[in-house]
């Protein structure tokens, strides 16, 4: 479910168009099991402070195609990713990579 700030998002033409583009030039199928995909995945997860960065929302170098069951064991894995008792000494850059805080 979107969560109430991210639905314009979903909602838009330009994320409609990206998605489905991309569900067809990986011809539906699921990067993780090879099964049917219907779902796309942000690798960065979208805030409230990157849902207007197309670089982010819209970048197919950060998308993958899935299915219903691998879309939610990823959700959950990046979830578990930043548990308060993860490192706390690293951060995402404004390029996607993880790097020491405060460089
Ligand atoms: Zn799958």
């Amino acid at each position: 479910m979107a969560k109430q700030w991210a639905k314009s998002f979903y909602n838009s033409d330009a994320w409609k168009v990206t998605r489905l583009q991309f569900l067809v030039d990986h011809a539906f199928t699921c990067e993780m099991c090879g099964g049917h995909a219907e779902e796309v995945h942000h690798e960065v997860e979208l805030t409230p402070e990157n849902i207007h960065d197309p670089a982010v929302t819209l970048n197919p170098m950060l998308l993958h195609a899935l299915c219903g069951d691998c879309h939610k064991l990823v959700t959950k894995r990046q979830k578990n990713m930043r548990r308060p008792d993860c490192d706390p000494g690293f951060a995402f850059d404004t390029d996607g990579n993880l790097s020491p805080r405060g460089v």
